[in-house]
């Protein structure tokens, strides 16, 4: 089984406007609802593809109602830790050809909700093979919670996805992530200077954080992926798509290697399955959701090719 942790979860709404008029009543034709945060593109994914799993995280007051009923109503098996705060509302409008977002920031988590939610973590870990910290951390949470989520499961395969210092505090952590899934972006904030492709396959094996960690998967969106496994560097190839919303590409991509992982895939494969999901996702206009139809025809267009 495959465990997902979302700390920070929202109700996303897509609101969709021709225009939006500033300093007045906008009307919206279209709004679509859907329970989002990282960890929960991914558990939408794991479940689309047929993967045990179980979802955890924070959820408090109607939205977090809203998100556990959202995912119970699609099957999606789930233990959240109920906090006296209210889960936030994300809101994205679509307008003028742009997508303008606002973003609550979300409840505050008390001592005695951690203490809580870090008990059923370890309850649920006992029946899991692979486990997905991904996203940011809500307020009140200290930045190494992650990290200390490691120390809890240190026998356990952790995919972690997430950015600046929780990140930083995984990989000075005592027990490590099994894989990390930066983009150029999220390691070029980790090292404090722009990271380039170009040097990738010498950074990935010899920097001090990155080379204890035994999958590094580098995605760089539509140029596919640069992958460290154990001592070996990857370079993962895609074709070209007809590209309709990314967002969420990166959580599929997640998905797709705690699942690969789970499985038992080889390496190749594991790649491919990775990729695969990232594409069908963002030739999708919602978020952590792929149309497996094309998954077998786009598979066989991705290489791996051992680099390093
Ligand atoms: P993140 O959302 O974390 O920044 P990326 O943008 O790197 O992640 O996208 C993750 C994966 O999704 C890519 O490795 C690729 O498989 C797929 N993907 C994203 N954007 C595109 C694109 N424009 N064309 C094809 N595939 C894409």
């Amino acid at each position: 089984m495959i465990i997902t942790v979302t700390l920070n979860p929202a109700i996303d709404m897509a609101y969709e406007l021709d225009t939006l008029q500033l300093d007045s009543t906008n009307r919206i034709k279209k709004v679509e609802k859907t329970a989002g945060g990282k960890g929960l593109n991914v558990s939408r994914v794991l479940h689309q593809i047929g993967d045990d799993m179980m979802a955890l995280g924070f959820a408090g007051g109607h939205t977090g109602k809203a998100i556990v009923e959202q995912l119970t109503d699609l099957g999606i098996q789930n233990d959240f830790t109920t906090i006296d705060g209210e889960t936030r509302n994300c809101i994205s409008v679509m307008h003028d050809g742009q997508q303008t977002e606002l973003l609550e920031k979300g409840p505050t988590i008390s001592q005695s909700e951690q203490n809580e939610f870090i008990n059923t973590f370890i309850k649920h870990a006992q029946h899991a093979d692979v486990i997905v910290l991904s996203g940011s951390l809500s307020d009140g949470l200290p930045t190494n919670f992650y990290a200390q989520l490691l120390e809890r499961v240190s026998q356990h395969k952790v995919v972690v996805d997430t950015s600046n210092q929780a990140l930083l505090e995984c990989l000075k952590g005592a027990v490590k992530p099994f894989a990390i899934k930066p983009n150029l972006d999220e390691l070029s904030h980790l090292f404090n200077r722009k990271v380039e492709i170009t040097e990738l396959p010498t950074l990935l094996v010899e920097n001090e954080w990155l080379k204890e960690i035994p999958l590094v998967c580098v995605s760089l969106g539509g140029d596919g992926a640069m992958v460290k496994y154990n001592h070996n560097v990857y370079r993962v190839r895609i074709p070209k798509i007809t590209v309709v919303s990314p967002t969420g590409s990166g959580d599929s991509v997640v998905a797709g290697l705690a699942s690969g992982l789970q499985r038992g895939y080889a390496i190749e494969e594991w790649l491919q399955h990775a990729m695969v999901l990232g594409m069908l996702n963002a030739q999708q206009s919602k978020t952590g959701y792929v149309n497996l139809d094309n998954y077998n025809d786009l598979k066989e267009k991705i290489t791996v090719e051992k680099i390093g």
